[in-house]
């Protein structure tokens, strides 16, 4: 069951909620699904270009999507700003493939933000993306379950 997580700032008004983990119906073989009406990918992936490659592996290489895909959190390492986006990671016959994702403001490639398997996330040590301040921490109001 997928999972949320909020961030917000105690100096000015950003706040950002994250779905994170994965749904039920997210299983390999949904994932490699592209062309039925349940095909999964194109709901995880905004990029068609992406969603394209995704399909040549899994069709023409071999490619299987290792464990551990999940909805997860991305940061700008230039600006700041977080972004939920989809972690993959696909084995083939070339090597392997992982997203990459750019922030919509400044093009950089994001980079994953991992959070603590335990414990709280020390957010303070991420500057806020509208204000700058050390002040972001962890919004408990945004829990949610979702499917
Ligand atoms: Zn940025
Ligand atoms: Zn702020």
């Amino acid at each position: 069951m997928g999972h949320s997580f909020g961030i917000k700032c105690n100096e000015c008004d950003y706040i950002k909620s994250f779905r994170m983990g994965i749904g039920m119906m997210y299983s390999p073989y949904a994932l490699s699904d592209f062309d039925s009406e349940f095909a999964l990918l194109p709901y995880l992936i905004r990029s068609k270009k992406t969603q394209q490659l995704v399909k040549n592996l899994i069709n023409d290489k071999n490619g299987k999507f290792a464990d551990g895909y999940e909805h997860s959190i991305y940061r700008c390492s230039k600006c700041g700003e977080f972004y939920g986006r989809f972690f993959f990671h696909i084995d083939h016959d070339d090597g392997s493939y992982e997203p990459l994702y750019k922030c919509t403001k400044c093009n950089k490639t994001l980079d994953l933000f991992e959070l603590p398997e335990h414990g709280q996330a020390d957010l303070s040590l991420y500057p806020c993306p509208r204000c700058g301040k050390n002040s972001l921490a962890e919004d408990y109001s945004s829990m949610l379950l979702w499917d």
